[in-house]
């Protein structure tokens, strides 16, 4: 392979993909006069998951990277399941992502006429016939890949009367079911496809674009391909399942084409991910059954649902540059994703200081009136992002967990006649505590202050090897915090014997109310993400308001595939 022909890949150059390499090879060869043009062709009938972001990185990306274009084709091809809010959701996810078919938006349906008169030519050339039999019926008859199929009675029904037939099948004549038109192909073909497969049948519903216009309507078998070609699309990418209805497409391609141009079809591998279900079908059963809050809940796959957690479409694109496009299916592991995630907020999301189950420290040599600003770099992997100050005064918040009555010797954080640094300010020593005796819980923890210890000043030498994140009790902003688990607790719930609803995790929504954060959070507005101190990173979500600041967690800070790694 040229060296030219390979990418970097944290610091390792490996090739570039198979279909790059055969788009390399076709655009050297001057295949379809030299041209590249793709497409993406979601059916409208749920939201974009991050799997169609694999397709849709590919299918932009190789367009944009080798000087072509790509059309957004919307398969609407079924009007019973289509949705107008699924497609001004897929139109916003795509832009979200990065990518713009500018005025090349197309439907399925834009082609009905065509697919139509294409469908009448068939029937005059001898190539498709009406048949009156029930689908179950045909289907029977259709034998398996060892057996060869049964041919139709109907199957050399004259030309005219098919013509005439399949006219009144759109006239409304006949009901849903009651016929159909079917290809002329080969009953023992050992590809099952090529069995006569149908190619229109009766639908009654209206169809959101064109109304009661049609009473038939293509299967998505003879619309896919054929409405690459008459886009003029050289390169259809589509997912390895497709690989068998390969010929079919072909086979009405050959009897459309009028030159050398021919759409090339490439499949590649499903993304799937590990704790995750990536079928629109599913996610609209989770949606319906109000198992998550919607299709954009933080824990849905969504593209929506991945944005309101606060995952950037940088990460998106970099874990999918990490996986690529290979011709066997398999399952990623979710850390992987979450790993990219974390790599770039790690770069982009300012520091902040948030606690989410606070625990009162009083400071009791510190003047009660007093506020003093201490200064706290935003981002120490970015000094253009300056720094900020937050107020310290005598009463702060610090973390729960952070405080130990009793602690073992490994603890480094707060605990009786015990030193930690409040990140930024002071080293504060705990010199007594308050516990209610009835519940059992600390109520109020009673330190001392160092005042030559303030941070960044010439004179604190002293070390702690504990350093904790607070917020002061006056000026504290309260919030609601959204933490996430998985929405599955098996790796693989649609791969088992039980249905995917068994393996919910009852257990992937916590809701933490009464959160303390500092006052500068106070501007933040929906989607702006930050790292909450050594908790991970947030961002806030759209519910949020001045007086009611809700927060969702995008991802903590473990990052449990860098480990696996190491
Ligand atoms: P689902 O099975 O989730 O309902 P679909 O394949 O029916 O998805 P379409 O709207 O038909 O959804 O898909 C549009 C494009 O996205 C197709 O080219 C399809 O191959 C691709 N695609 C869908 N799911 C994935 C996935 N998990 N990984 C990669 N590409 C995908
Ligand atoms: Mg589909």
């Amino acid at each position: 392979m040229n060296d030219e022909n390979t990418r970097e890949n944290e610091g390792t150059k490996i090739p570039v993909s198979f279909i790059e390499q055969i788009i390399i090879d076709d655009l050297k060869e001057g295949r379809n006069n030299g041209r590249i043009h793709t497409r993406f062709p979601p059916e409208p009938n749920g939201y974009l998951h991050i799997g169609h972001a694999k397709a849709i990185c590919l299918d932009f990306g190789m367009a944009e990277k080798y000087g072509g274009k790509c059309n957004l084709r919307f398969d609407d091809t079924n009007p019973v399941k289509e949705e107008i809010e699924y497609i001004d959701s897929i139109r916003e996810d795509i832009h979200w992502l990065g990518f713009d078919w500018e005025d090349r938006e197309y439907f399925a349906s834009d082609y009905f006429g065509k697919l139509y008169d294409f469908a009448i030519d068939l029937i005059n050339r001898g190539l498709a016939y009406v048949d009156d039999q029930p689908s179950d019926l045909i289907a029977q008859q259709k034998g398996s890949p060892t057996q060869p199929g049964i041919e139709s009675p109907f199957r050399n029904r004259p030309p005219d009367e098919n013509l005439d037939l399949f006219r009144r099948m759109n006239e409304g004549e006949f009901d849903e079911g009651s016929r159909v038109l079917r290809a002329k192909i080969d009953m023992k073909n050992p590809n099952m496809h090529m069995r006569d497969p149908i190619i229109y049948r009766i639908i009654k519903a209206p169809h959101h674009r064109t109304g009661n216009k049609w009473k038939v309507y293509p299967m998505y078998d003879f619309a896919h391909g054929q409405c690459d070609f008459f886009e003029g699309i050289t390169h259809s990418l589509c997912t390895l399942e497709f690989e068998v209805h390969r010929p079919l497409y072909d086979w009405f391609t050959d009897k459309l084409m009028t030159s050398s141009y021919r759409p090339r079809q490439i499949e590649f591998n499903r993304l799937n991910l590990t704790y995750t279900v990536l079928s629109k079908r599913k996610l609209l059963e989770l949606v319906r059954e109000g198992k998550v809050r919607g299709w954009d809940d933080p824990r849905m796959p969504t593209l929506c649902g991945l944005r309101r957690r606060g995952y950037t479409p940088e990460a998106i694109k970099r874990f999918i540059e990490m996986i690529g496009y290979t011709k066997f299916e398999a399952i990623n592991d979710i850390s992987l994703l979450e790993h990219a995630v974390r790599e770039d907020l790690n770069m982009r999301a300012p520091r902040v200081f948030g606690v989410l189950k606070p625990l009162k420290v009083i400071i009791t040599n510190y003047p009660e009136e007093k506020t003093e600003e201490v200064t706290i770099i935003n981002n120490p992997e970015d000094e253009s992002m300056g720094s900020r100050n937050i107020p310290f005064s005598r009463e702060l918040y610090i973390e729960r967990d952070d405080f130990m009555e009793d602690p073992p010797n490994k603890f480094f954080r707060l605990a009786p006649d015990r030193e930690v640094r409040l990140k930024g300010a002071f080293i504060i020593k705990c010199e007594s505590y308050r516990k209610n005796e009835t519940t059992g819980i600390i109520e109020e923890v009673y330190c001392t202050y160092d005042p030559d210890t303030r941070s960044g000043a010439n004179n604190s030498q002293k070390k702690v090897k504990g350093t904790l994140h607070w917020v002061s009790v006056r000026h504290a902003i309260d919030a609601e915090v959204r933490i996430y688990d998985r929405l599955f607790n098996h790796e693989d719930p649609t791969g088992q014997k039980d249905d995917y609803h068994k393996f919910l995790n009852s257990d992937s929504l916590q809701i933490l109310k009464g959160c303390k954060l500092e006052p500068s959070l106070r501007s933040a507005r929906p989607l702006d993400r930050f790292q909450f101190q050594r908790l991970g990173y947030f961002c806030v979500d759209y519910d949020s308001s001045e007086d009611n600041p809700v927060f969702n967690q995008t991802v903590s800070l473990r990052d449990s595939w860098s480990k696996m790694r190491k």
